[in-house]
C-alpha cells in the first residue's frame, strides 16, 4: 500500500489490460511508426502499459476511415431507430463490463474504484441511452416563407468529428462527446489523453461488438502536439469537440481557423465559486464545499475552488471545514475507505504543489494540508488556504488539485461581484435557505451551470458548458445535438396557391 490508508490493505487490483493498439476502421493496429508510449499507474508511478503512439500518419488513416464510413457507410443512412438500437446495445455492453472498466480508469487515472462503479460508468451508460433515445427524434422545422415558396429545414449529420479529451474523467468525456455524435449519424476520431488512453480503446472494442460499423468510431491514442494537432488542423475533419485547458482550447481554435474553418466546441477550465450564506445549514455547507473541491482530488473542471462564506458564519465554517478536510482520507483508490486517490501524474502533482507554494508566498494562510500525503505515488493532502485575496494567483488560476481558497463576504451584492471576479464561467454553487437570494445569485453569476443547495448534480438532460474563458458549446441535453448537426434550408417554388 502507499502507507496513507490508515490500516486497510489496498488490493493491488491492476486489471488485465487487453487493448493497447490504435483502433482504426474496426481493427486494432500498431502505429505506422511502430512507436509506443507508457501510461503509468499514479499510485506508484510504475508503468501500467505501453500503448501504440498515434501521430499525423495514423490520424490521416483514421480520418480516411471515418470519411469513408460517413460518405459511403450505413451509419449515417440507417434509420434513427436502428442507430438507437445499436447504441442501446453498446450501452448494455458497457454496463456489463462496469467492474472491469472502473478498475481500468482507477489504475490509469487514480480514480476511486467504488465511484467508478457507481458514478463514472453508470453515468456513461445513461448518457449513451439518453442519446440513443434522441437518435430517432432529429427533425427540422417547416418555415414560414413569404411569397410563392415553401420552406423546411433538414438536420443533417455534421460529418467526421474529432474528439479530443482530457484524463480526469476518461469514460465520461468519451461518452459526453461520442454519444450525441453517434445519435446524429456522425463518424468520429477520438484522441484520448496520453495519461489515460486505456478505457477509450476498450469502448472501441465494445462498440464493434454492439454492431457499430467499422470506421464509425476510431480511437488514436497519442500526444497533443502530434496526434491532437493533426486532428484539429486536419482538412477533412468537419468539427472538433474538445475538453481540456483554456490554453490548449485556444491552440485548437487557431488550428481550426488556419486549416478548414471546422466548427469547434470548447469545454475549458474553471474557477468555480461556492457561495455560502449566513442562513445556510452549516454542516451541509461544509460537506458540500468539501465535496466540491476534493472530489476526484480536485481534478474536475467544475471544482468549487473558491469558497465564499458570509461573515456571520465564517469563523465556525472555517473551523469545521478544516476538520472536514482532515477527515477526508487520502489513500489507494482501490481501497473502499479512501475518499481521494493520487493526482494523475507527476506533472500535475508538481504543478499543484507549486501552486501551494505560490499561495504561501503570496501571503495566504495555510490552514491545513499543503504537502504530499505519501512518499510514494502522487498523493497530496486536502489543502485549505484562508486570507485569500481575489488578485492572488491561487484565486485566479485553475489549480486542478485539492486546494480550497476560503474568502469572506458581507452582502449578497459583494458575493456576486466576487464570484464573477474571474476569467472563467463554468459553474457556481449557492448554499442558502432564502429563495430570493438563491434566485438573485443564480441569475447574476456568469456561469453555465448553477447548483443551489447541491453540487455536481449532473444529468444527461442538463446542458453543460462555459461562459467567458470556460469555452462555448454545450455538452449534455438536446443542446449538445446542435454541435453534431448541420441545418439545411430547402426552399421550393410553389405553383399558385391559396395559402
Ligand atoms: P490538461 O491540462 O488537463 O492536461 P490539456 O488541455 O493539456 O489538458 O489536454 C487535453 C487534451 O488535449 C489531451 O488529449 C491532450 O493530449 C490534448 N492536446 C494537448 N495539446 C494539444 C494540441 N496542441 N493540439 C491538440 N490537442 C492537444
Amino acid at each position: 500500500t502507499n502507507g496513507c490508508s490508515n490500516g486497510k490493505v489496498a488490493r493491488p487490483a491492476v486489471p488485465e489490460i487487453k487493448f493497447t493498439k490504435l483502433f482504426i476502421n474496426g481493427e486494432f493496429v500498431n502505429a505506422v511508426s511502430g512507436k509506443t508510449f507508457e501510461t503509468r499507474d499514479p499510485r506508484t508511478g510504475d508503468v501500467l502499459a505501453r500503448v501504440a503512439e498515434g501521430d499525423k500518419t495514423d490520424v490521416d488513416l483514421a480520418v480516411k476511415a471515418a470519411r469513408d464510413a460517413f460518405e459511403h457507410g450505413k451509419w449515417p443512412r440507417m434509420s434513427g431507430y436502428e442507430r438507437s438500437r445499436i447504441m442501446n446495445k453498446f450501452a448494455d455492453l458497457v454496463e456489463q463490463h462496469t467492474e472491469e472498466l472502473a478498475a481500468l480508469d482507477g489504475a490509469d487515472a487514480g480514480k476511486l474504484l467504488l465511484l467508478g462503479k457507481i458514478i463514472d460508468i453508470p453515468s456513461a451508460v445513461q448518457m449513451l441511452r439518453y442519446y440513443a433515445g434522441a437518435a430517432d427524434k432529429i427533425h427540422g422545422e417547416v418555415l414560414r416563407v413569404s411569397g410563392k415558396y415553401q420552406g423546411y429545414t433538414l438536420k443533417e449529420p455534421m460529418g467526421v468529428v474529432g474528439v479530443i479529451i482530457p484524463w480526469n474523467f476518461p469514460t465520461m468525456m468519451f461518452f459526453l462527446k461520442v454519444s450525441p455524435a453517434l445519435a446524429a449519424g456522425c463518424t468520429v476520431v477520438v484522441k484520448p489523453a496520453e495519461q489515460t488512453p486505456l478505457s477509450a480503446l476498450y469502448y472501441a472494442h465494445l462498440a464493434k461488438q454492439a454492431g457499430i460499423p467499422d470506421g464509425v468510431i476510431n480511437v488514436v491514442p497519442g500526444f497533443g502536439e502530434t496526434a491532437g494537432a493533426a486532428i484539429s488542423s486536419h482538412m477533412d475533419v468537419d468539427s472538433v469537440a474538445f475538453t481540456g485547458s483554456t490554453e490548449i482550447g485556444r491552440v485548437i481554435m487557431e488550428a481550426a481557423a488556419r486549416s478548414n474553418l471546422k466548427t469547434v466546441s470548447l469545454e475549458l477550465g474553471g474557477k468555480s465559486p461556492m457561495i455560502i450564506f449566513d442562513d445556510a445549514d452549516i454542516d451541509m455547507a461544509v460537506n458540500l464545499s468539501r465535496l466540491a473541491i476534493f472530489f476526484n482530488k480536485g481534478e474536475i473542471c467544475v471544482a468549487g475552488s473558491r469558497v465564499y462564506v458570509q461573515e456571520g458564519i465564517y469563523d465556525e465554517f472555517v473551523k469545521k471545514a478544516v476538520e472536514a478536510a482532515q477527515d477526508w482520507k487520502v489513500g489507494d483508490p482501490f481501497d473502499v475507505s479512501s475518499n481521494m486517490g493520487p493526482q494523475v501524474d507527476q506533472v500535475q502533482f508538481e504543478r499543484v504543489l507549486k501552486y501551494i507554494e505560490h499561495g504561501k508566498s503570496e501571503g495566504a494562510t495555510l490552514l491545513t494540508g499543503g504537502k504530499p500525503a505519501s512518499d510514494k505515488g502522487y498523493y497530496i493532502e486536502p489543502t485549505i488556504f484562508t486570507d485569500v485575496k481575489e488578485e492572488m494567483k491561487i484565486a485566479q488560476d485553475e489549480i486542478f488539485g485539492p486546494v480550497m481558497c476560503l474568502m469572506k463576504f458581507k452582502t449578497v451584492e459583494e458575493a456576486i461581484e466576487k464570484a464573477n471576479c474571474t476569467r472563467y464561467g463554468l459553474a457556481a454553487g449557492i448554499v442558502t435557505k432564502s429563495l430570493d437570494v438563491a434566485n438573485k445569485v443564480s441569475r447574476s453569476v456568469r456561469a453555465g451551470t448553477v447548483w443551489v443547495n447541491c453540487y455536481f448534480a449532473f444529468d444527461p438532460d442538463a446542458p453543460f458548458g462555459g461562459y467567458k474563458m470556460s469555452g462555448f458549446g454545450r455538452d449534455q441535453g438536446m443542446a449538445a445535438m446542435d454541435k453534431y448537426l448541420q441545418v439545411k434550408s430547402v426552399i421550393t417554388a410553389l405553383p399558385d396557391s391559396p395559402w
